[in-house]
């Protein structure tokens, strides 16, 4: 069969049933499965056979969704984790460790800030933040023999910069390490980062992917380029046995392209069990069934809203790389041709207080800790998402304590409009 559409594959992909079997994947909730002879169980124990043994490494359900989000994506292999942050926890400690160190954007979400800049910082990962902007000469500055990859979001949260991914692949790869990027706002269906360069793509899949407010996940996927092989001195938990796991090299028995999800699995997940529930891949993928006719929605309102803010007397500043007074429109038309995302962020003339009495003014879309839903929702990151970060690192990041995040749902355009006009007023 030819190379499938982008719409077939998020209907149809990762689960093909065969004569006589559910058309919808079925929900695998069964803890554990159930063996005759203890060395078939062993067999696969040994990696030596394929199957399932306990829900809390691999399960059939979770196992469908993340075969679909790996061909949505590009990639060689997936997994899914219990969340966003478990995903990006993952894609960092399957290859950094202690006494190592990672490369990433400021432009990240506040939570992956938190988690890289604080907990992994905790558990001995140091972490270098580099403004996304720099030219490679000051990216590559950043390195140090003990770097092991470098991390960027696409479209950051809330910030909305756009990633300039063939640069960051470029400097990456010079320095021997891969790049990690979230692709969770644009979703595979406006960018797919591994055509750009990039190795390892990790989702907050809680977002658009599933998209209604109905369970929280997240995934990794590897593009399968990435050669450890030849950086064996870097990767040794690829490239070398693994003792916990029957002195398994895991670049041998399962090659470049299973080599970093099998490890993460076998070993990640078995040790710290941030397993999605197949209960919610079920929903996911009810969500996926719909991303490639939701996403050019939700773009379209963003377009929208951006265009309208952006001539309201009250708005200081919009950004949104649709809009061609972005800075980031060129890079924007470049990686998102289609359109990015419905989040729009915007300044407000009257700042952090005239934000507030926005937020509170509005009917339609409500006040949420959530982006990337079918239903519109507005947050102020730095009182909420971003508290965390004193004045200084919310500026390097670019959120302005005014800054309000509107993530664009569904709705009618008209309907969007007229409750933003009308909650303007009220300010
Ligand atoms: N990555 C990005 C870009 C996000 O926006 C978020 C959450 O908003 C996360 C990761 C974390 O995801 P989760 O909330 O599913 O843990």
């Amino acid at each position: 069969m030819s190379k499938q559409g982008i719409g077939t594959i998020s209907v149809q992909g990762g689960y093909r049933p065969q004569n006589g079997e559910p058309r919808e994947v079925p929900i695998v909730q069964s803890t554990t499965f159930k063996f005759d002879k203890a060395d078939d169980m062993g067999a696969l124990f040994d990696l030596e056979a394929t199957g399932y043994f306990y829900t809390r490494l691999q399960n059939p359900t979770n196992d469908a969704v993340a075969a679909k989000i790996c061909e949505l994506e590009g990639g060689s292999a997936a997994m899914l984790t219990s969340s966003g942050q478990a995903a990006n926890l993952f894609a960092i400690f399957n290859i950094a460790g202690c006494g190592d160190h990672v490369v990433c954007s400021t432009s990240i979400y506040g939570g992956t800030y938190n988690l890289f800049a604080v907990t992994l910082k905790r558990m001995g990962i140091d972490f270098t933040f580099v403004d996304p902007d720099a030219s490679e000469e000051e990216l590559s500055a950043a390195f140090r023999s003990n770097t092991k990859a470098m991390f960027g979001e696409t479209i950051a949260n809330p910030a909305l910069t756009v990633l300039d991914i063939e640069k960051f692949a470029k400097v990456a790869h010079a320095h021997g390490v891969p790049l990690i990027v979230d692709n969770t706002f644009p979703t595979p269906i406006n960018c797919r980062p591994i055509e750009w360069g990039a190795d390892i793509v990790t989702h907050s899949t809680t977002k658009y992917m599933d998209g209604h407010g109905a369970a929280v996940g997240g995934a990794i996927i590897d593009s399968g380029n990435f050669d450890w092989d030849a950086h064996s001195e870097k990767f040794p938990g690829l490239t070398t046995p693994d003792e916990s796991y029957h002195g398994v090299t895991y670049t041998k028995q399962f090659g470049q392209g299973g080599a970093y999800i099998t490890k993460a699995t076998t070993q990640l997940m078995r040790d710290l069990g941030a397993i999605q529930s197949p209960q919610n891949a079920f929903y996911l993928n009810l969500g996926l069934e719909s991303l490639h006719v939701r996403m050019p929605r939700h773009c379209e309102n963003g377009q929208a809203v951006a265009e309208f803010l952006e001539k309201h007397p009250k708005v200081k500043k919009v950004t949104y790389c649709g809009l061609k007074s972005d800075p980031y429109y060129e890079l924007g038309q470049k990686y998102l041709p289609n359109g990015s995302c419905g989040g729009v962020s915007f300044e407000l003339e009257g700042g952090k207080d005239a934000a507030k009495k926005f937020m509170e003014s509005l009917k339609i879309a409500a006040i949420e800790t959530h982006v990337a839903d079918a239903r519109s929702c507005v947050l102020n990151p730095a009182s909420t998402t971003h508290r965390q970060m004193n004045d200084e690192e919310l500026k390097a990041a670019g959120i302005a304590p005014g800054l309000v995040r509107f993530s664009c749902g569904l709705e009618d355009t008209r309907d969007l409009l007229d409750d933003i006009a009308r909650a303007l007023e009220a300010c």
